[in-house]
Parts: C-alpha cells; structure tokens; sequence
C-alpha cells in the first residue's frame, strides 16, 4: 500500500516507536508514590518538556502550561466549554471538533471566509467590535485539514487582544510541517494532537497560558493539575514527546522534503491532467498537502478505485465516517457542490518518494479517463 493520507495520521517515529517498546512492560501510573510510579511521572514531565522545546514555551514553562489529553478534539473541547458562557468567533473552515461543539452550544459567530480560503480579517474585526458580551474567543486554526491553507493567527490574534477577546488556535495540522512559535503568534490557547506528527494515537495536549484560570470536563482523580482527570497514557504521551523532539530537531528538513515531493506532485498533475485544480496553490499553505478537484468525477468512488490498486488518499470532505459529504472548507470558499463531490486529498510525509508519486500519478490516470 502506497500511503499519502498523512494528514488523517501518520507512522509512529521510530524513536517514539523503541521507547514505547521499552516502555511497555512497565507498570506505570504516574500518581503512585513507589519507584515505578514516579519513573511514569518522570516520563511524562521528559515529554512536556519536549512538547514545550517544539512549541517555544520551554523557557517559560512557569507561564505556559501543557496539559496532556487523550487527543486533540479533547484539547479542543476544553476550551470551547470554558467558553460556554460567552461568545466565540470562529469560520466555517474550522475542524469539527471545534464547530461541533460551538454549534451545540449555539453560541458562535461565523466569520466570513474569503474566496481564497483566508479568514477575512475585516470581518472578524467588524463581528468583535460589535459585540456586546464580555467574554470572547477567537479560534482560528493554523492549517486547514483539507486545502493545507496557513490561516494569518497572528493578525486575528492582534484584533482579538484590541476588542479584548481571547484567542485559540488549533494548531493539530501545523506541527511537524512548519514552525509553531506559541509566544511569537501571541495566543492563549493552542491544541496539538500527537498522532499527526508521529506520536501515534492516543496522545494530544492544550497549551495555554498560565494565568488563564480552566474548569475541567472531566472530574475524577485530579490528574494534570485537576484540568484532565483521568490516569494518564504514559506510553501515548511518551511517544509524543519524543516524536515532538523529533521534529524539533529535523522541521527544516522535512519540511523540505515534503515541499519537494509535493510540488512534483502537483506540476505532473497539471501536466498530466489539466482539467484538475488545485486549491489554494496560490496561497501559503503547509508543504505537504494537496487538495485536487476533479470536476465531473466522484470523490468517493476514486478513493475506492485508488484504494482497490493499493493507494491510501482521502476524499477531501470525508467525514469521520469516512463518507463524503459537503466540505464546510470548501462551502466556506465559494465552490460548487460539483466541485466539492470532486475534491481528493492527497497528504505527503517527508518519506514519501518521487517513485511513489509517480505510482500513483499512472494509477490515477488510469481511473480518470
Ligand atoms: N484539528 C484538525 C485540524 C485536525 O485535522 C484533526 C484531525 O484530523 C483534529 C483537530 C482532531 O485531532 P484528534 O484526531 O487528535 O482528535
């Protein structure tokens, strides 16, 4: 199976993977008192100390906090029900695990998208400044999951601090691909998830700043400073940790690599198909994903026919189901419901080979007659 769906998870990193091997036949839970007990706490603070290395906050960990969870849409879920009693501002672009549960809440305030897939900006300000509750949010994702557009964090996060709101960032498809700095983008809030940069599933975290006062969603034995109750999975978090040092160390690099495996992609493409798009080509977007609309053809029925000949791609607008329904992102940019049935995503990692591209470039020929 030739692989390109590294945005919906990607391979544990061999480091990640030996220390989970070592790790694994110990019985560690961090709150016990005896030896093994503390050597699980002693790996999970080596982790948050390397989460916060990769996120820029190591030499301030008194004013930052990383509180580990059990994925990213946890991490999420924090933070939208800490805002449960004001009012947040958020695009149609954003994950569901950010639009869920604001839309169930009913407390959100859509900003426009503009047709190039960034956030309009003015209309994030016009939407603050007219609002007349006392407690905002802003949250903004990084990257969007399907199109790999890099939203401007660091302007919205200018205009919330101006109307006094704060602001959140779901940074789940940023990290591994492009430098995080959580100081420099000036938030308060950003959630990671490990198995997108190789910590395998089972691992994300929520950093926000310190002074920030959280109220749990779950209560239980007190566990990461009574935010996440709940004994924590040392070996999911270890795994992230080191995935996180990982990527500290080799960003630039795969960065580069997947840039490159990425950009062959899509001149061959284009060459090769012209009647495909590619969306937000124009526009910066994190070096490995992109998503093509293939006008006239079915999403659904050529991730299967890939699929049938050995290649892992996604339909741009799948769901967690897996079915392809109409992509928020998509809506949110002005394409047609033609277009949006048609969108694939194809989502490099940095070991992806130009062999491989070219495998599945005849292979999508084949099918796209
Ligand atoms: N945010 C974005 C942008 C994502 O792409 C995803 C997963 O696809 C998530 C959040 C959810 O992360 P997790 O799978 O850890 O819950």
């Amino acid at each position: 199976m030739i692989y390109l769906d590294h945005n919906a998870t990607t391979h544990m990193h061999p480091s990640s993977r030996r220390l989970v091997d070592e790790l694994l036949l110990r019985p560690m839970n961090p709150s016990a008192i005896h030896k093994i007990g503390r050597e699980g706490k002693s790996v999970i603070e080596k982790a948050r100390r390397q989460l916060a290395e990769l996120l820029g906050v190591r030499d301030n960990m008194r004013d930052y906090r990383i509180t580990f969870t059990a994925s990213g849409t946890e991490a999420s879920n924090i933070v939208i029900q800490n805002f449960r009693d004001g009012e947040i501002f958020a695009a149609n672009f954003e994950h569901s695990s950010i639009s869920k549960p604001t839309e169930e809440l009913g407390n959100v305030n859509i900003v426009d998208v503009c047709s190039n897939g960034l956030i309009d900006l003015e209309d994030l300000e016009r939407k603050l400044s007219l609002s007349t509750t006392g407690r905002k949010l802003v949250s903004l994702m990084i990257a969007n999951n399907e199109t790999g557009i890099i939203q401007p964090v660091k302007e919205a996060a200018k205009i919330a601090r101006k109307y006094g709101a704060m602001i959140h960032s779901d940074a789940v498809q940023g990290v591994g691909k492009i430098p995080i700095d959580f100081i420099g983008l000036d938030v308060d809030f950003i959630t990671v998830s490990g198995h997108k940069f190789g910590g395998g599933t089972g691992a994300g975290a929520l950093i926000f700043r310190d002074e920030i006062h959280m109220k749990p969603i779950i209560y239980g034995g007190g566990q990461e400073r009574s935010l996440r109750s709940g004994t924590e999975n040392v070996l999911a978090i270890a795994a992230m940790g080191e995935a996180a040092a990982r990527c500290k160390a080799d960003l630039a690099e795969r960065a580069k690599q997947m840039r490159q495996i990425r950009d062959y992609l899509e001149v061959k493409l284009l060459e090769k198909m012209p009647n495909t798009k590619i969306v937000g080509q124009e526009i910066d977007r994190i070096p490995n994903t992109t998503l093509i609309l293939n006008s006239g053809k079915d999403a659904e029925t050529l991730v299967i026919s890939l699929d049938l000949k050995g290649f892992a791609i996604s339909s741009g607008s799948a769901c967690s189901s897996g079915k392809v329904g109409e992509s928020a992102t998509l809506r949110s940019m002005g394409y047609s419901l033609e277009e949006m049935k048609s969108a694939i995503r194809v989502s490099v990692s940095y070991n992806t080979t130009i062999r491989e591209i070219d495998k599945f470039l005849q292979a999508f020929g084949e099918i796209n007659k």
